[in-house]
């Protein structure tokens, strides 16, 4: 008899006994005593499922108790790596190693990297990298953890792999539900008609990496070979934004240097610019992140120009995403750049539902650090325009700024409220000279922390 906890490993082996000319094949059955402290992976299922009409790759792994998981994401070729603590191989007869054709994910394999440590490995066709992870409720005796993946571009992957670099392992299917089981609980609605049913437990091992008869998930498309740039001019439409003393509108302000600031980034030849708007529309905080993602972009510069109550006030500000704001001016700024929302009337999905992400929160501190190195690049450039780097980096709750995995900032450009400024951002030759400023900061930081192109 067969304790639960063991397997059955039968080895065939064909013995030559040349003294007697003869063969003998003798059956060597043994029970492998499974180490009853460790897991066991039983089943790998791969599905597709559309997050914001996107595609994304669904990874459903089964154990036999609940796994303790470390994710990392490494390149060349692109990978996957997922160490659970003391977990063997136990998908019945199937090999450890295969192809995959669900795109990005293209092959597997598992191995003991180091005593105690099964590791998956899912190889990649694109940067793709896991936007969420969670537990699901228990399954006859088998425990499931499933990670949802995306390409949403190197940057994004880049991000995301030195935020998992540093991360703690994830206790998955614990007694505790974490945010990102309750977040799930909704979003599973809203994914539901993408995926099938959870697959039966199949009893080909060849059919135990199924993958689930949806559509086939489109290629992603071959990126130029170009950063991919973008700029958002604040406000526009019904919000006009500050109105400077001579009353001029923000919103104009913004267009004219965004529109200035694209040409000259692909003057360079090595960025693609991309405009949130061309024109003088409105748009909501949160459709200029959404456009900015969709293109897979590299960098998110929001551009504004400030007003304050005192006519002296003046200079250019650069602020990055904070939970904390750096003063309370920043604090104020940020408060009413986001009332810009509320313009527009109430946002029925205000609620982010990539709040409760444990991941995206990871990646999100990632990004704000590597927002900190593009903010200093500005302040560098822009030492001796008027006000020079005086007001430097500061830092707040800006909503325009909270793509998870883009490195963002804001740009105050000037005071409106300040005679001078206001003219200068008016004038033909400043909005020039300052888009030239920041397209050397963008391109210096893009040397130096972006993609390789
Ligand atoms: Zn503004």
């Amino acid at each position: 008899m067969l304790d639960k906890g063991q397997t059955l490993t039968c080895l065939t082996s064909f013995l030559s006994a040349s003294l007697l000319g003869m063969l003998v094949a003798a059956q060597l059955c043994m029970a492998g005593a499974v180490n009853p402290a460790e897991n066991g992976l039983t089943a790998l299922r791969l599905g597709s499922v559309s997050v914001d009409g996107r595609p994304a790759l669904r990874l459903v792994v089964e154990t036999r108790t609940p796994a303790t998981v470390k994710m990392l994401l490494l390149s060349a070729p692109y990978r996957l790596v997922i160490d659970m603590r003391d977990v063997a191989w136990q998908v019945e007869s199937l090999p450890k190693k295969g192809r995959l054709d669900r795109s990005p994910a293209t092959a597997f394999r598992f191995g003991k990297p180091e005593p105690g440590i099964g590791r998956l490995v899912i190889e990649m066709d694109s940067p793709a990298a896991p936007f969420r992870a969670f537990a699901l409720p228990p399954n006859k005796g088998g425990h499931r953890f499933v990670i949802d993946m995306a390409d949403n571009g190197r940057t994004a992957f880049q991000v995301a792999a030195a935020a998992l670099r540093d991360s703690k392992p994830i206790q998955f299917g614990g007694a505790e539900v974490t945010n990102d089981q309750r977040a799930v609980g909704a979003e599973t609605k809203m994914v539901a008609s993408a995926i099938t049913p959870p697959i039966p437990k199949p009893k080909q091992a060849k059919q135990a990496l199924a993958v689930t008869p949806v559509a086939a998930v489109p290629k992603p498309q071959k990126r130029p070979n170009r950063w991919v740039v973008f700029i958002d001019a604040g406000h526009g439409g019904k919000d006009p934004g500050a109105i400077g003393r001579a009353g001029t509108k923000e919103k104009d302000i913004t267009l004219a240097a965004a529109i200035e600031l694209a040409r000259q980034l692909e003057g360079s030849g090595q960025i693609r610019a991309v405009l949130s708007r061309k024109d003088d529309r409105y748009l909501k905080l949160r459709q200029r992140i959404k456009l900015a993602r969709a293109q897979n972009a590299d960098l998110f510069v929001s551009l504004h120009a400030d007003s304050a109550v005192s006519k002296s006030a003046r200079g250019i500000s650069v602020f990055t995403l904070s939970d904390t704001a750096s003063d309370e001016e920043a604090a104020a700024l940020a408060r009413k750049e986001n009332k810009a929302d509320l313009i527009g009337g109430p946002d029925l999905g205000v609620e982010d539902p990539e709040a409760a992400n444990e991941l995206l929160r990871m990646f999100q501190r990632e990004s704000m650090n590597q927002s900190t190195h593009f903010a200093r690049k500005i302040l560098q450039e822009i030492k001796n325009m008027p006000g020079g780097d005086e007001r430097g980096h500061r830092f707040a709750g800006f909503a325009v700024l909270k793509a998870p995995d883009m490195p963002s900032v804001l740009v105050e450009m000037g005071f409106l409220s300040n005679r001078e400024d206001e003219a200068n951002l008016n004038r033909k030759s400043y909005q020039r000279k300052l888009a030239g400023r920041l397209t050397g900061a963008i391109l210096r930081y893009l040397e130096e922390f972006g993609p390789e192109i």
